[in-house]
């Protein structure tokens, strides 16, 4: 099948509506300057627009809930609320880079987590290129382009009038032969037009990054590795409160725990997402607890994004989505925390 189509600017609200009759669509919303994943049937036609950067949310929010029981969950799957699959539109790259880390975390290990599974088969992602960026960003630093490469079901990449359609699976392919009244051929003009588009992003992007001071890519795992006994883990998280909203908006991070509890006699196992940062995230049983300074944690963090990850993956742990340093109440910025690793 071609693998470029045009869309008219028009027919998008018809598009998504008709996703919609399929799908439980989520579509961001332009709060501020932030966009918030709303459900498409609770907007108005005149709501529906294009984000130009990312949302709050991260993408994993629709793969492993922050807290959700387990095991009923599973038993009762087919006849669940999400028997709808889920729908995303809007999904940008740093989204679409981190579920390359969750697939190895959740699908590719020994076992893969059944759930994930399931939400991830399910999940329409309808991609888009930003057209813009927040102070925040810093995704090319960290090795991503602020347009999407992979991931993706359908991309959508903004031109004059309309849009020029990518598609990137055969579930995007299946979408567009069921709609295929909404789209034509994209010509070699509108094509080029897209990647002029996606060109100046990245020269602004990069301008913005150079203002920033960032370090080299190709350092950062060397400069995370030896700066394992430099200061400054401490001199960092001196005001860390142990709050964990860095962890949880992060669309890379990914670790949990398990409880079971008895609820009208049935036993139930609940999954909740955990914080690396919390001062009991490696304590065991015997009351041991290897990362037992809130220095230890930081320098954990940054060991498992910049050195594990690129050994293991082949990509950073984090996708430069700048989320975390919105998030931190105590001012934690991880841009800062790798400029001040690059100059010891
Ligand atoms: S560590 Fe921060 S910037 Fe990197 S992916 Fe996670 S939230 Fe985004
Ligand atoms: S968001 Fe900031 S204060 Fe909260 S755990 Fe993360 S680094 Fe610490």
């Amino acid at each position: 099948m071609q693998q470029y189509f045009y869309l008219k600017k028009e027919d998008l609200g018809d598009l998504l509506s008709e996703i919609n009759k399929s799908h439980a669509l989520f579509i961001p919303s332009k709060k501020d300057d932030d966009y918030i994943y709303l459900s498409f049937s609770q907007l108005q036609p005149e709501e529906i627009i294009y984000s130009i950067y990312r949302g709050v949310e991260p993408i994993k929010s629709f793969l492993t809930h922050s807290r959700e029981i387990v095991n009923e969950y599973f038993q009762s799957f087919d006849s669940s609320a999400e028997a709808k699959p889920i729908a995303v539109f809007g999904v940008k790259n740093c989204d679409l880079s981190s579920l390359t880390l969750q697939d190895f975390v959740f699908e590719q290990g020994i076992e893969a987590d059944p759930i994930y599974k399931k939400r991830r088969e399910n999940l329409l992602i309808i991609s888009s290129d930003c057209t813009g960026f927040k102070k925040t960003c810093f995704c090319l630093a960290v090795g991503n382009k602020p347009y999407p490469e992979k991931n993706f079901d359908i991309n959508l990449s903004p031109i004059n009038n309309g849009f020029v359609v990518e598609v990137g699976s055969s579930k995007g392919e299946t979408l567009i032969r069921r709609l295929s009244q909404y789209f034509t051929a994209a010509t070699t003009g509108q094509i080029a037009g897209s990647k002029i588009k996606r060109d100046n992003v990245v020269n602004d992007l990069s301008q913005h990054l150079a203002s920033v001071n960032m370090p080299p890519k190709d350092a950062l795992q060397k400069n995370v590795r030896e700066g394992y006994e430099s200061g400054v883990w401490k001199e960092q998280m001196l005001t860390c409160v142990e709050c964990g909203a860095c962890n949880f908006i992060c669309p890379s991070c990914h670790c949990f725990l398990l409880a079971d509890d008895m609820r009208e006699n049935k036993s139930r196992r609940i999954r909740i997402w955990d914080s690396c940062l919390y001062a009991n995230y490696s304590r065991v049983a015997g009351g041991a607890n290897p990362l037992n300074t809130r220095a230890k944690r930081l320098r954990n963090r940054f060991m498992k994004k910049f050195d594990f990850f690129p050994d293991n993956l082949g990509q950073f742990g984090c996708t430069g989505c700048g989320r975390c340093i919105e998030a931190c109440p105590a001012k934690i910025d991880i841009r800062e925390v790798l400029k001040a690793l690059a100059k010891k």
